[in-house]
């Protein structure tokens, strides 16, 4: 199937680094839809996207936004063949684990753990029916293990379960021509990393597209920085 036919989805597509994906994979010819909170916002931003995006309203942390966007893609356009889990909140910067207020990591887990998620279950069934599918959990660093820091727990947790997400759902799905991936843009300059960040959203958004439009026989279950992989 040539590339122009295939459909993806990316939430948190209304700005930052979600919004550079949606440019890159639309400029590829990929029909792209843009998952925003607010429709209106995602349709200001989409303006300057090619014609191919559309906007459709998706909250990720809400299960009813989830569902009527999986009806309404299954009914347009039959088929999701690219699912990219962008959408994130780091709302616990400063935050210590030592004494953390749980309600607001619970809060990162909602948006960054179960609504990447929600969404995958949402969508797989769609991706096994066509046996074609590109899941790209997009985590950070800071979900690493292997140099696990202090603060900042619940998006750290948060990142560090998607990244297990990301292993079960591979494990799970080998053989079915769905890959499943984690990868980190780096410090990206957006509302998140802010402007000091050493990353403009073209570099942070390269890696991210390159999961989504892997080859048959890409990698799967892995975690890549700059499209070579890095330690959990
Ligand atoms: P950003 O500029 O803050 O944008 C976050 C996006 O996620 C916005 O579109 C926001 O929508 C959306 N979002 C948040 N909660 C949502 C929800 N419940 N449902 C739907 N959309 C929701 O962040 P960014 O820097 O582009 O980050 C994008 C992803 O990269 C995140 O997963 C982040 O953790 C990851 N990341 C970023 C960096 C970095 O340096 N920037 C580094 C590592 C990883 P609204 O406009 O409605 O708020």
């Amino acid at each position: 199937m040539t590339e122009n036919r295939r459909i993806a989805l990316v939430s948190g597509g209304n700005r930052g680094i979600g919004l550079e994906i949606a440019r890159q994979l639309a400029e590829k010819g990929i029909t792209t839809i843009v998952g925003s909170r607010d429709e209106e916002q995602g349709r200001a931003a989409a303006e300057a996207l090619p014609d191919n995006v559309v906007v459709r309203q998706l909250d990720v942390a809400d299960e009813k936004s989830v569902d009527r966007l999986a009806t309404s893609i299954e009914e347009e356009f039959g088929r999701l063949d690219i699912l990219v889990n962008n959408a994130g909140i780091a709302n616990d910067r400063g935050q210590r684990g030592v004494d953390a207020d749980l309600d607001r990591v619970r809060e990162a887990l909602e948006a960054n753990l179960f609504g990447a998620w929600r969404l995958c279950e949402a969508f797989i069934p769609l991706m096994q029916r066509h046996r074609y599918g590109r899941i790209v959990n997009i985590s950070s660093g800071m979900g690493a293990l292997n140099d696990m820091g202090g603060g900042s727990p619940g998006y750290r947790v948060s990142k560090a379960g998607l990244n297990v997400l990301t292993r079960i759902l591979a494990s799970e799905l080998r053989g079915s021509g769905i890959l499943v991936n984690s990868v980190c843009p780096g410090w990206v300059r957006t509302d998140m990393g802010g402007s000091g960040a050493t990353r403009s959203v073209e570099e942070g958004a390269d890696t991210p597209v390159w999961a989504a439009t892997l080859p048959n026989n890409g990698p799967t279950g892995g975690f890549f920085r700059d499209r070579r992989p890095i330690p959990w």
